[in-house]
Parts: structure tokens; sequence; C-alpha cells
């Protein structure tokens, strides 16, 4: 639900009967009956009683005055009606006859007025008692009093009549006044009874309404206001009152919840929007670089603790606001130079900050007094303000000249490196003066075995001593170049001839012949020198490099210790073993590989005990090709190995066509054992061919030992746990110590054809084959003379105490088909030692 959207619907008025304008026009209603019935009420006994009392005064107080009067009024009559008889004037009577008219006038003129509806019959007796006065007046007036008399008493009598009709008149007249008052009294009473009522009816039904209705809507309007003064104060933890209720109070409360609801959902909002705030906080004030935003008015509107610490900016310059020249001058202070090498090149601050605004992002580099190098990346806002995101890459700076310097220079020997002579060769090659130079490439001869046998920090101590050497005997203006590894390279300055160059290789050459010591400990190394001149051996630096390296490719395969000049047909070479490898491959793939072997007789019983298994490969073109010529480059490129796993399988299947006690030996890379797979290749090839492993020989050379670790341990120790024997061919001219006879599980000894071939005439080897053929006999194994060529070496090498013996004089390495009838056929000329001993002398 949306939380501005009021809960409470405003327009219901439907509960009409229950609200509050209802309740109070009802009870302004009662009170206006109330009035209305009052002032009726009044008006009526007003009415009434003004009624009664014109009533009262009109025909009660008026009658009873008036028949008072016209009682007055006959006792005149009479009085003098009745005086008259004795009346002896005239003229009295005359007068007594005018006054009686003047009265009579009189009470005709009351009578006239109708006191009553008696008063009739009192005019008529009236006339009578006129008439009869007359008749006494008249009768007095002749002096006869006697009748006058008796007219005086029947005018008495009528007088009696009307004086009594009178006298009821009066006293009816004083009855109605009587009854008039009583009538007054009732009607004030009741006025007076039906006020008290109306103001009873007020007080009881009014009042209680009225103070219900006010005291609940006054109450409920107090919880309200409340209710609102909290909101007001943003505490709304406080329920609204009257939110059901169907009045003007409750549309109130549920307008005020609607407010209610919105001040909760801006609070959310508001706390939403704190949360944000203090997040970006956070995130700017943690953050690696300084940033600062400057709206379109050039004024800071925000800036982080490291905008603040890299320029050391005093709080009054880090407020929002803060015009962006107050800051730049500061700043400005501290300034020395921009850098020319940032992206886009700036002077001064004030022209960063236009070119800021031209809409471009901007990279500067500006170098502060403390020598801290900023870099500064603004980016334009679309408001027409910036971000600027400073960054301090004083470190980063000093890293990249350092990685700059590793870059270019060697770090062990401090000689410049790989790249920078490449760089140096090129520069050279492209000048316009041509200047003859020569490039000379030194690789170290028996590095690896100072480095592997007397550790990586000696042979890091070698390669400086070296690198010593080799500085000194150079020009300040030659380059001297640790290419890596045992590699070195001197760029011979002006090196006017070929000559000079083979000099001074030839002079490196001594020199770094010459032995050293390290750790306390004499070490001799040789040198091989490839050199390659500028410009008539190449003119770009590929060429130059090329060549001097196929010079020294050369040197190495010459016997080391030479220095040798580059040829043309060095680059032949090297295109010939490039078809060399497509060739191997086909050969591989079409088989053109072939087994060869040749026995291995034992002394003792003067028989084939084994025969090893040595690659050919029958050319299509070329013809059979001796292993030499391709092993070592089959080894360069990997192919060996594929070569090698062919082979093995190849001779256990020719060995089972052979006499069961007939081994067969077959030569092992260092590649193949390297590679890894060679005793699962090896469990496949036995249990696929069904050779039994005691006939199987592995011949692997002493640079398989040079490596030393746990895996090449681990194979040879396979191989041996599956009864398959291992010999050590070539031994004597490798590197290997004797300690790797006991390390490892060798069965055999191979004792390399040098030394054989050098038993007739050279004292030292004869030593060297007596001496391992005894420590073989002695580590229980076979010492096998390889390159027995003649009956004098043979005699020689069992003398020696060779065990076995394999070389021409028995039999050439021959085909496969034909290694059968050599076994049967081949054996030892003579057995006996005596012969052998006289030849040996
Ligand atoms: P190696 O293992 O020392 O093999 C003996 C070499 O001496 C063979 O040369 C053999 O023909 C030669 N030889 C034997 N008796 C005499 C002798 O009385 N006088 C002279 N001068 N030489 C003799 P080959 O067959 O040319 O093999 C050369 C090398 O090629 C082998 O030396 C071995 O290191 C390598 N090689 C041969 N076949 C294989 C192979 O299948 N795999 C591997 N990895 N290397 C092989
Ligand atoms: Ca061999
Ligand atoms: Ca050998």
């Amino acid at each position: 639900m949306n939380p501005l959207q009021p809960r409470w619907r405003l327009s219901s008025l439907r509960h009409w009967p229950s609200s509050l304008a209802f309740k109070l026009y009802a009870i302004l209603l009662i009170a206006v009956l109330s009035i209305v019935g009052l002032v009726y009420v009044g008006s009526h006994f007003a009415r009434s009683t003004a009624t009664a009392a014109l009533h009262l005064s009109e025909s009660g107080l008026g009658g009873i005055m008036r028949a008072g009067e016209l009682e007055v009024l006959i006792e005149k009559h009479r009085r003098i009606v009745e005086a008259a008889p004795a009346e002896a004037d005239r003229r009295q009577i005359a007068r007594s006859r005018t006054a009686l008219a003047e009265i009579e006038a009189e009470i005709y003129a009351i009578i006239e007025q109708k006191i009553d509806e008696t008063t009739r019959s009192v005019s008529t007796e009236m006339n009578d008692l006129r008439k009869r006065s007359a008749r006494v007046l008249m009768l007095a007036d002749h002096f006869s009093w006697d009748a006058a008399s008796d007219a005086v008493n029947h005018y008495g009598v009528t007088a009696d009549a009307v004086q009594s009709a009178v006298r009821q008149i009066r006293s009816r007249q004083k009855g109605a006044a009587v009854e008039m008052v009583d009538h007054l009294l009732a009607n004030a009473n009741a006025l007076v009874l039906w006020g008290t009522i109306n103001f009873l009816v007020a007080m009881v039904v009014l009042a209680p309404m009225g103070l219900l209705v006010l005291g609940d809507g006054a109450r409920r309007l107090r919880a309200l206001w409340k209710a609102m003064f909290q909101i007001a104060q943003n505490d709304i933890t406080e329920p609204v009152p009257s939110l059901r209720d169907a009045d003007e109070i409750g549309h109130m409360a549920r307008a005020v919840q609607v407010f209610k609801d919105n001040a909760i959902a801006l609070a959310g909002k508001r706390s939403e929007i704190e949360q944000v705030n203090r997040f970006l906080d956070v995130a700017l004030n943690n953050m690696a670089r300084g940033l600062s935003m400057f709206d379109a008015n050039d004024k800071l509107v925000i800036c982080n603790a490291i905008y603040r610490e890299l320029y050391d900016l005093p709080p009054h310059l880090t407020a929002p606001g803060t015009p962006w020249c107050d800051i730049a001058s500061y700043r400005s202070d501290n300034l020395t130079k921009v850098d020319s090498d940032s992206v886009k090149a700036v002077s001064s601050l004030v022209e960063l900050r236009s070119v800021a605004a031209r809409g471009n992002v901007t990279i500067a580099n500006q170098s502060l007094t403390d020598g801290r190098i900023i870099s500064i990346a603004i980016q334009p806002l679309e408001d027409g303000g910036w971000v600027a995101v400073h960054e301090d890459v004083t470190s980063q700076r000093q890293a990249d000249a350092k990685i700059a310097r590793l870059a270019r220079f060697d770090t062990l020997t401090g000689l410049a490196n790989r790249h920078s002579l490449r760089e140096e060769i090129d520069a050279r090659c492209n000048t316009t003066i041509r200047q003859a130079f020569a490039l000379l490439l030194i690789d170290l001869d028996k590095f690896k075995l100072v480095n592997d046998t007397l550790g990586h920090p000696a042979g890091d101590a070698l390669l400086e001593a070296v690198a010593e050497r080799l500085r000194r005997m150079t020009r300040s203006t030659d380059m001297v170049a640790r290419l890596g590894g045992d590699e070195f390279a001197i760029l011979q300055d002006s090196a006017q001839n070929a000559d000079a160059a083979a000099v001074l290789a030839a002079r490196l050459i001594d020199r770094l012949s010459e032995p050293y010591v390290i750790d306390g400990q004499r070490v001799i190394i040789g040198a091989s020198v490839g050199i390659a001149t500028f410009p008539d051996q190449g003119t770009t630096m590929s060429d130059l490099l090329g060549h001097a390296d196929l010079a020294l490719y050369a040197a190495k395969s010459e016997g080391r210790g030479a220095a040798v000049r580059f040829d043309p047909s060095m680059r032949d070479a090297i295109i010939a073993e490039r078809t060399l490898e497509a060739d191997l491959k086909r050969a591989l793939a079409e088989e053109e590989f072939e087994l060869f072997y040749q026995p291995i007789l034992s002394l003792e019983t003067g028989r084939t005990v084994s025969c090893e298994a040595l690659l050919r490969w029958r050319h299509p073109q070329r013809g059979l090709i001796p292993p030499l010529a391709f092993i070592p480059f089959a080894e360069q490129s990997g192919l060996i190995v594929p070569i090698g796993r062919w082979a093995l399988r190849r001779a256990c299947l020719d060995a089972l066509t052979w006499p069961s006690h007939i081994g067969v030996a077959v030569n092992l890379s260092a590649a193949q054992v390297v590679a890894g797979d060679l005793i699962s290749l090896l469990d496949d090839v036995l249990s696929t061919t069904g050779l039994a492993p005691e006939r199987l020989e592995l011949e692997v050379t002493e640079t398989l030992l040079l490596g030393d670790d746990a895996a090449t341990s681990a194979t040879l120790f396979g191989i041996r746990e599956r009864n398959v024997r291992i010999a050590l061919d070539d031994f004597g001219t490798g590197y290997a110590s004797l300690g790797y006879l006991r390390r490892f599980p060798f069965d055999k000894l191979k004792i390399d054809q040098e030394f054989v071939r050098d038993i007739a005439d050279q004292h030292a080897s004869t030593a060297i084959v007596r001496a391992v053929a005894s420590m073989a006999k002695s580590l229980d194994m076979t010492a096998v003379a390889e390159g027995v060529e003649t009956e004098s070496h043979l005699a020689r090498v069992a003398a020696a105490g060779c065990t076995e013996v394999q070389g021409y004089l028995f039999s050439k390495p021959v085909p496969a088909s034909d290694i059968r009838s050599v076994i049967e056929t081949c054996s030892i000329p003579t057995l006996d030692h005596s012969v052998w001993l006289r030849q040996a002398m």
C-alpha cells in the first residue's frame, strides 16, 4: 500500500445521524422548538389575560361601577320623587322635575351602555319608574298630596324593583369580576407552569445532550490534537484516536491518520535517504582517492576526507558552497608544476578547469612542492558542474620508474637486459651514420652443473662474477647485457673488422674459463661465443641476433669453448632442421622407423644375454639415418616422446620372437621420463605384449638424474617395482655424482665407449673403467663395457672387472630380422683369461 494514499475515505458522510453537526442541529432544533413553544404559550396566556383583564375592567369592574352609579342615581331619583308630595313650592317642584330629567338622562346613558343582558329589563322598568315619578310630580304640582303619596308608593314599589334589579346586576358583575380575577390567576399559574416545564425540559433534555455532545467532542478533539501534536514532533508511536468514529472528528482523525501515514512514509524515506547519505559518506571517505564535485557556478558541492588531506585544506575551504577559485588559489601555493606527460598537458589549474568545461575528460598530473605527484581526472557533468578525482600517484610513479629500470636492466647482475640490448641494436642499425659493430653472444659451459651441485645462490654468485669480468673486459662504449640464464651478450662498439670481435671473443673465453672462487669453492666453467657483425652479417636487429645465435649454436656443437663467426651456411642448417621436424612427424605417422639390435654378451658365459634396441630411420630418399642425426632434434622438439613410445612397444614385440632367456634393452630419453606417463605406458606395453618384465631393461642417461626431483625418483622406483631393470647408460660422460648410484635403483652401469676406446693408451681411462667395474660389483650391479671393438679392448675391460661387453667386435647393430641368428652364432672368441691378461699388458 502506498503510504501516501489515505486509508480512510474522507467523503463518507453516510453516518449522518451520528454526525456531530446532526447532534448540534438537533439540540438547536429542540431549543428553538422549546423557545417557540414558550413564546406561543406565553403569547397565548398574554392574550387570554389581556382579554380577561379587558373583560374584567369592562364588564366586571365597569359593570359594578355603573351598577353602583345606577343605584346612587336611582336613590337620588327616589329621594327627589319621595320628597315631592310634601313640596308646596311649585318652583321647587320644577327644579325637582329638571333634576329628575337630568338623573334619568344619566340613568339612560348608563343603561345604554348595556351593563349586561338584564339591563334591558331595567330599562323597561326605568320607563315605568320615569312615568310614575312624572305622575308624582304632576300630582304634587297640583298639590294633590294624597294622590301624590299614593303615586309615591307605586313609584316606591317600582323603584324597589329597579333598585333590586340594579343590585342584582351589581352582584352579578361582582361575581363576574371575581371569576375574571380567578381566571387571570389561573392563567398566571399556567404561564408559570409552562415556563417551568419548558425550562425543565430544556434543562433535562438539552443540557445533558449538549454536555454529552460537547464533552465527548471536546474530549475526542483533545485526544486528536494530542496525536497531531505528537506527529508534528515526529513521534509516530501513538495511534491516532477516533479513527472508527463516523462523525466529523472521525473524518478529522482519518485525515490525521493520512498525515501520519505520510509522515511515517516520509520518515522512512528520510531514514532511507539518511542511510544512503551515510553510505555515500562512508564510500566517499573510504575511497582511496580524493574526490571533489563542483556545480555549474564553480561552487563546491561535496568533497571527501582524502581530498582535504591531499591538499591539506583548512575546514573553511571544504564547506559546501566554497568557490572553486578560493580552493584553487590555496592549492596553487602548494603547486610547483604540471607534468607534461599528462594525457592533456595543462599548465595551470585555471587551464585545467577550462579544459574540463569544454566537456572533455581530462587527466593531469601535478607535482606538489613536497614532492608528491597528484593525478587529477576531471569529468564534466551534464549540469555544467564537474567531478575531479585526485590520486596521490607518487609511489606509483616511483614503482613505474623502478619497473622501467627493471624493464631495462637485469636485476641480478645490473647489466642491461635483453630488452635494452635489442633496443640498442635497433638504434645502432637505424642511425644515419652507420658504424660497424659486432654482436657477441656468450653461453657459459657447465654453468648448470654448478647451479645444480652448489645450489642457486652459488649459481647467482657465479653469474655476478661473470658479469663483473665481462664489464672489466669491455670499453665504456660497449654494451654488456645478460639475456637470461647463463647467456650474455656484448655489443662491441666500432669493431672495424671481424677479427677484432674474434680477438675479443677469444679473450673472453680465456678469461671466463679462469677459475672462480664461490663460497670458498673453486669453480671452473667455460664459455662459447657466437659472433655476428654489422653491417656485413646483418643490418637489422633480428637478423643480427638470429645470426649470432646460429653462430653460438655452431660453437656449442663444435665442442665447447669455441668462438664461431656467423656463416650463411648455418642458416641452411636451420632450414634443414625445420624440414627435419616435418619429416620426423611424417616418419612417425608412416612408420619409417626401425629398430636394429646389438647383442650384449656375458664375459662369464661368452654368450648373448640381451640385445640393445637402437633406433634407425629408413628415410624414403636419404636412406637409413642413424639416431644421432635426428634424436637430439627429436628430443628438442618433444617428438622423442611418441617415437620412444613406439620403440618400447616394438622392442618388446620383437623380443617375444627370441629365446626366452635373452633380454631386451631399450633406450629412454630424459624427456620420456619427465613426460610422466612412462609407468602407465610400461604397464600397457607389458600387459599387451605379454613380455616377462624381467626380460626388459631400460637405459637412462645421467642427464635425467640432474633434475633429481621426486617425480623422476618415483618413476625409476616404479619401473623397479615392476621387475624391469634399469641401466645407467654412457656412465662417466655426464655429471652424475656417485651419490646418485645409491639413491636410484640401478641394475647396470654402461661404461661409455670413450673410456673403452682410450683404454689401450690412456692410463686414466683404464683406472676409471677399473674403478667403475669394482664399484658396480660392490653395489651389486653389472658393469657393461660399450664400444668393444678389438680383442685388446675386450681383454682390458675383462681385466678391469667388467662383466658384460657390447661392441663391433661381437656384432654391429643388425635389423630385427637378423638378430635371432646373431644371438645364436655370436660368442666371445676366447674365454682364456690368461690370453686377455697378456693382451691387456
Ligand atoms: P648408445 O645408447 O650409447 O648406443 C650405443 C651406440 O654405440 C650405438 O650407436 C651403437 O651402434 C654404437 N656402437 C656399438 N658398438 C660400437 C663399437 O664397437 N664402436 C662404435 N664406434 N660404436 C659402437 P647408434 O645406434 O648410432 O646410437 C646412437 C645413440 O642414439 C645411442 O647411444 C642412444 O643414445 C641413441 N639411441 C639409439 N636408439 C635410441 C632409442 O630408441 N631411443 C633413444 N632415446 N635413444 C636412442
Ligand atoms: Ca644405450
Ligand atoms: Ca652408450
